[in-house]
């Protein structure tokens, strides 16, 4: 009788293997082609067509999957895609998404091969950034959620493991980093209850973060009855690829007693890059905690983040506390303490290490840290483009990956922006190239953050022509 109880696994696994290896064709072949494929918007029908409807047979949704969403991702995968700061994914991916959901892993905790993979991952970054063997880490969706994990952590130590539980009795804390520091700082301030209002600003001195300044504001807050906690430092920021000096940073966080927490989301990993980069990130593995990401410029599949934190105590101060039902035992799946769910903020969490886990064991961070600095090298000749240009401009000197531009320097500030906008939209719209705009001393500029393995010199060279073509028939317009 049983067998007429309905299921959801496939009635006939023969027909799901040949539709399953009809799409993983797919699959390859969009990916072997990235750069055929182009951000586009999705059409109309298409988009309506998404509404939640009637079920499908698995071989004609096969088939729609391929058709009807494959081409409509973001265009981060393909080579002349510059925008933001976007991971641009790895064949890899392909590999370790597919055995991971086949088995469903759940790495909150307990004894199974994922958490073991975790730990390897975890021990690996820990040795390329020189924090102690005794460091915890955590695999999370991003640099963001790594933030408020890390500035938990910190707050713990600040106010001692109570507040936790009693909360921050009307204590001021504050934080500190440079002018460049990401939104997702303010974010953790703001949802830890801190306040985002509580993060200082230091404008920027000739290395990162001015820190005689930042003495001065840490001595006032402190003054005032405020309590400082955390300095914030910045290993690549979002605008413009800078870093702060970390080593003095470590320094100051010392003499101060102020948690020193670096934001490393992209830029920690020209740690990997080699001689010419690595010198940049000196003085992380002093931090006493590190986010940073693999979704981004390890070009880990999204979505794959991680924090450090270089005490365990401050993490589980923060983070552990297991009710009966999740008690850990000496044997059996029950066994395989620390758990996951100790360190963070989520019980049941998804198999994010196998897909680092295959990225490094495919590439290994030679390769990967030859395609960091091969970034690297594309924005320098970006740079080198835009400025054998007789009308663009940089709008800052490229440090790393990134390169701002104007279009135009001929033009008003504001026409140049207008400008540079337009071409940004323009570009997008025919596929071309893919810029995002970022705001430079009055300017709306162009920005190429490239973190895409995939980009060539020859594509850095279409996208600049494509730019001064489509400035010269604005040109023409106006
Ligand atoms: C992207 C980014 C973040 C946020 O990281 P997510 O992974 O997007 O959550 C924080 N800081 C910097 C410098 C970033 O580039």
């Amino acid at each position: 009788m049983t067998e007429h109880l309905p299921s959801l696994d496939p009635s006939d696994w023969a027909d799901f293997r040949a539709s399953a290896h009809r799409l993983l064709d797919a699959c390859i072949d969009h990916l072997s082609n990235a750069g055929d494929h182009p951000w586009r918007p999705v059409p109309d029908d298409i988009r309506t067509s998404y509404t939640i409807g009637p079920t499908q047979d698995i071989d004609s949704l096969s088939d729609r999957l391929a058709r009807e969403v494959l081409p409509y991702g973001v265009g981060n995968t393909h080579p002349k895609f510059f925008g933001w700061v976007h991971g641009t994914g790895l064949a890899s991916g392909i590999l370790s998404e597919m055995v991971a959901a086949t088995m469903n892993a759940n790495c909150g905790g307990r004894d199974h091969g994922a958490v073991y993979m975790e730990r390897a991952v975890v021990d690996w970054a820990r040795g390329v950034f020189g924090f102690p063997d005794t460091a915890s880490g955590l695999l999370v969706a991003g640099t963001s959620q790594a933030t408020v994990i890390a500035l938990a952590a910190a707050r713990a130590r600040a106010l001692g493991p109570e507040v936790v539980a009693q909360g921050m009795g009307g204590v001021q804390l504050v934080a500190y980093a440079g002018a460049g520091v990401h939104n997702a700082a303010k974010k953790a301030l703001a949802l830890l209850g801190i306040g985002g209002n509580a993060l200082r600003l230091i404008p920027d001195g000739s290395e990162g973060m001015d820190t005689e300044q930042l003495r001065n504001v840490v001595a006032r807050d402190r003054a005032e009855g405020r309590v400082p906690f955390a300095l914030i430092g910045t290993a690549g920021s979002v605008d413009l690829g800078r870093f702060d000096n970390l080593d003095r940073l470590a320094d100051i966080a010392a003499a101060e007693n102020l948690w020193l927490h670096v934001d490393g989301a992209f830029g920690a990993w020209l740690a990997i890059a080699g001689e010419k980069w690595e010198g940049r990130t000196k003085g992380i593995g002093r931090a006493d905690s590190l986010a940073c990401d693999f979704h981004k410029w390890m070009y880990v599949p999204y979505d794959c983040g991680m924090v450090i934190i270089a005490d365990e105590t401050w993490h589980r101060a923060a983070f552990a506390a297991r009710p009966s039902y999740l008690e850990g035992q000496t044997r059996g799946v029950a066994g395989g303490d620390p758990w996951y769910c100790d360190y963070g903020v989520d019980l049941s969490r998804g198999n994010r290490a196998l897909k680092v886990w295959t990225a490094l064991t495919a590439y290994g961070p030679e390769q990967l840290g030859a395609a960091i600095a091969g970034n690297c090298d594309r924005a320098a000749e970006m740079g080198a483009l835009v400025t054998a240009d007789p009308h663009m401009a940089l709008l800052a000197q490229v440090e790393t990956n990134l390169c701002v531009f104007t279009a135009d320097a001929r033009l008003s500030h504001d026409r140049q922006s207008a400008l540079n906008r337009q071409i940004a939209q323009d570009l997008q719209m025919s596929g071309e190239a893919v810029f995002s705009t970022v705001d430079i001393n009055g300017v709306t500029g162009l920005r190429a953050a490239i973190t895409n393995h995939r980009t060539r010199p020859h594509h850095v060279e279409e996208a600049i022509a494509a730019v001064a073509r489509a400035r010269d028939t604005k040109d023409g317009d106006t």
